[in-house]
């Protein structure tokens, strides 16, 4: 048996679709561990190009089985969406094939408005919120008031829970937000009309997990988010509300007991951020626009254009840390060509003082970027699968990347089709 997960090491949104789309084929089970529909996680591949919220990237290969382990939040509603989309693509999707844990926690409606109050409450505050229910939900989930999807396994018990949450969240919608009570029956509504539809694929994920492990299948772990935007360990709290580290992915999977073996850290060859809160290395204006085009920076999940800026390797160090990368891939190299010279962020001037060590986010607010320029290679290379074949600049800057993190590179892609990549033999 072989376990691998595949994680984001920066802001998000740095290919971790691609690489799951690529890497499936050597895998039995993929599954998505935490977080909901909130992601975006683009594949390109020979049935068209997809955005995929929540189904993980493995639903492309037919003898996968597709797993939405105990850590995730499942909006029923665009959870059917994505299905019937995919379907219509030609992709089977079925109860053979996509799996959903009867642990995993339910997005309502409600979840959602009150993502929206609040951000509406906090104003020019607000936090960035995708505005999908995700940190409603999950605050739910830790108060101990969350719906597992697997009680829909049980009609009669459900409705009198869903009662019992109703009642205790419209103090809430009501008496602080001034909103209109959420209904019941309205709610149960919702339940039958896109919750009873998953039914099939509500499941112990626990037990499929631990018969695939004792059968030597291999497991594929899918992050939805960056480290920077993990509970924890991220920039708090401009960090989503569950943790994307590969150290979860057995805990969010439904078995806690599985090891992972590897960990491949998907980094961006620039920096990207969308929403809110401290970004250092950022760039402004025309360079900005001119990356953002050049990357085609614009959400997966939202359509909003990204922040922007140069490899940020105080940041990308961190990251390879606290996901325990075992090794990397280093996207969109190919977006880089246009640069005559190549800005790389290697520290952070923080009360004057240069620093490489990312720090408490307190402090990240004052923190000035510290650039080195590394010569560009003006060449399209995406046409390039063989690392020798790379310019001398491109290389160049990949072991550069690859010594000031301290993590193998062992992957470059130069384009976003499935087969734009280099696999270095390393
Ligand atoms: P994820 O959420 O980490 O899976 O990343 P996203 O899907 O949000 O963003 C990655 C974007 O970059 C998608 O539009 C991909 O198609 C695209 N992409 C991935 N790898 C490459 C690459 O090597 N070159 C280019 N030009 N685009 C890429």
């Amino acid at each position: 048996m072989a376990t691998c997960a595949i994680v984001g090491i920066n802001w998000g949104d740095e290919g971790k679709g691609r690489m799951v789309d690529l890497i499936s084929r050597d895998y039995d089970v993929v599954v998505r561990y935490q977080g909901g529909n909130n992601a975006g996680h683009t594949v390109i591949n020979e049935y068209g190009k997809f955005a995929l919220n929540l189904i993980p990237s493995g639903i492309f290969r037919g003898e996968v089985i597709n797993i939405l382990g105990t850590g995730t939040v499942v909006d029923p509603e665009p959870l059917c969406g994505e299905i019937g989309r995919l379907r219509d693509a030609g992709i089977s999707v079925s109860a053979d094939n996509l799996k959903i844990s009867d642990r995993a926690t339910i997005v309502f409606p409600f979840h959602r408005e009150l993502d929206a109050l609040e951000e509406a409450r906090l104003g020019d505050k607000k936090y960035g919120s995708t505005k999908r229910g995700i940190a409603p939900v999950y605050g739910d989930k830790y108060q101990k008031k969350g719906i597992h999807i697997g009680e829909l396994q049980y009609p009669e018990k459900l409705k009198a829970h869903v009662a019992s949450v109703l009642e205790w969240k419209n103090l809430t919608i009501q008496n602080v937000y001034g909103a209109a009570p959420v209904v019941l029956d309205a709610t149960m509504a919702w339940l039958d009309r896109f919750g009873a539809p998953l039914l099939p694929h509500i499941t112990d994920t626990g037990i499929l997990l631990r018969k695939a492990s004792a059968e030597g299948k291999n497991v594929l772990f899918e992050a939805q988010l960056g480290a920077l935007r993990d509970i924890d360990y991220g920039i708090y709290p401009y960090t989503s509300s569950s943790t994307p580290l590969a150290a979860y992915a057995p805990v969010g999977s439904g078995a806690p007991s599985l090891k992972i073996d590897s960990v491949i850290g998907v980094v961006k060859a620039y920096s990207t951020c969308v929403g809110e809160g401290p970004f250092v290395a950022e760039w402004f204006g025309p360079e900005a626009e001119k990356l953002r085009e050049a990357g085609g920076e614009y959400g997966a999940a939202t359509g909003r254009p990204r922040r922007v800026g140069p490899l940020d390797l105080v940041a990308t160090r961190y990251g390879v840390n606290v996901q325990g990368a075992t090794q990397i891939a280093l996207t969109k190299m190919d977006v880089l060509s246009y640069l005559d010279e190549i800005p790389i962020c290697t520290g952070y001037e923080v009360n004057g003082r240069v620093t490489q060590e990312f720090p408490f986010h307190s402090e990240l607010d004052d923190a000035k970027p510290v650039y080195r320029n590394v010569p560009g290679w003006k060449e399209d290379i995406s046409p390039v699968r063989d690392y020798a074949a790379l310019p001398a600049a491109a290389r160049d800057y990949i072991e550069l990347v690859e010594k000031e993190i301290g993590c193998p590179i062992s992957y470059i892609s130069v384009g976003p089709g499935r087969d734009e990549i280099i696999l270095r033999d390393r």
